[in-house]
């Protein structure tokens, strides 16, 4: 299983003035989904420049479809104990946060509130299915990674300390956030409540920067854990909103500006030379230059993986489109090892007075 590449191009906004549209979707066949981008050659407009997709969306496509398509078919695996990582790539501008969050109208929410409505919907089915037999608990972790600092969106402004939360590696060899807050949540209103409070965290902690929601990686983590009386399972999903993948150097930045440029540009630059390291099967990845990497450790972590390569369809875009295209083309490589977690096998009754907990793996589904 290699992470699964997912380009969606948006349409034309009516505030925009340039309305030139270099970039199309190709290659489907009949009633089938497009699975190329094409793009003139900046150098010669005659000829255009091809990259091929597991799937590629349109500026027609609902947030309804991708969801249904990409998203939903991973909610059973996660069930099954497998992590699933969704993140979005691309320029400024493009979608990454519409598809991630969306908007407030039921038809507008993004890949992020869909998720865990499915989440719950699912957890309550096994739960009721199972007469009382499995208990399912849903927690949340959402933080963002800025000028390579981790900050915790749970806890208010105030409480952020300069440096930021450190990373700590696990025994499984997973890459935490120490100190990092969690929320049980019981509904989906719970978690709403939960997420603007968070993503208002975010604004006011930023009201002297313009853009900064560009300029840093939001993660929200959502843990799933499934007890019974024999066991208890934990599976999580990731959904990560990236900073802005464009060439900083082009624009006209500030001072402050080209702090934070240098740290984006390096954890975005630090991801292509990791994806690039991964596809070429070199033995040494960069992981560890930069915390998003570590984090987001693509191709080490088992499960399943989804990026989004978001595009605008514009001239105005045309060679930072180009360096995403070539950037997210080489990632459809990397191979991730869907291993489910282990799970966790409570005291059996035939046991009894030991209080040992067995950490047993369970095999690799066929
Ligand atoms: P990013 O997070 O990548 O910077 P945004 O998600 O903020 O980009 O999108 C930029 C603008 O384009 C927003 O006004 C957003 O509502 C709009 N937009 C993005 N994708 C779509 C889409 N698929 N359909 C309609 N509007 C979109
Ligand atoms: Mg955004």
């Amino acid at each position: 299983m290699s992470v699964r590449v997912v380009a969606r191009i948006r349409p034309l906004l009516e505030t925009e003035l340039d309305k030139d549209i270099i970039v199309r979707p190709d290659g489907a066949e009949a009633g089938g989904p497009h699975t190329i981008v094409k793009i003139p050659n900046p150098k010669n407009q005659a000829e255009d420049f091809s990259f091929a997709f597991n799937a590629v969306y349109d500026q027609s496509t609902s947030q309804e479809t991708l969801f249904t398509s990409e998203v939903q078919p991973h909610l059973k695996s996660l069930f099954q104990g497998y992590d699933v990582t969704i993140f979005a790539y691309g320029v400024t501008g493009t979608g990454k946060t519409h598809t991630m969050r969306g908007g407030l109208k039921l038809a507008d929410r993004g890949v992020i509130p869909r998720l865990l409505s499915g989440v719950f919907r699912r957890g309550k089915k096994i739960a009721k299915d199972s007469e009382g037999n499995t208990t399912v608990n849903v927690s949340l972790s959402y933080y963002e990674i800025y000028n390579d600092k981790v900050f915790d969106l749970l806890e208010p402004p105030e409480k952020r300390t300069p440096s930021g939360l450190p990373l700590r590696a696990e025994a499984s060899g997973r890459t935490v956030v120490a100190g990092l807050s969690e929320r049980a949540c019981e509904d989906l209103r719970d978690f709403e409540k939960l997420y603007i409070e968070a993503n208002n965290n975010r604004v006011t902690a930023s009201t002297k920067l313009n853009a900064h929601s560009s300029r840093s990686h939001a993660i929200l983590r959502v843990k799933v854990t499934q007890t019974t009386d024999e066991m208890i399972r934990e599976s999580t999903v990731s959904a990560i909103d990236l900073a802005g993948s464009e060439d900083n150097r082009r624009t006209d930045n500030g001072k402050e500006r080209l702090v934070e440029s240098a740290a984006i540009n390096k954890s975005l630059f630090v991801l292509s030379q990791c994806i690039d390291a991964i596809s070429r099967g070199d033995k040494r990845i960069p992981y560890r230059e930069s915390k998003m990497t570590r984090i987001l450790s693509l191709g080490q972590n088992n499960g399943i993986t989804i990026m989004f390569l978001n595009l605008a369809p514009l001239r105005s875009y045309h060679l930072d489109t180009l360096s995403s295209l070539n950037v997210s083309s080489r990632a459809k490589r990397i191979e991730v090892r869907e291993i489910e977690n282990e799970v966790v096998f409570k005291q059996f009754p035939r046991s009894a007075g030991s209080h040992t907990v067995q950490r047993q793996p369970l095999r690799p589904l066929a």
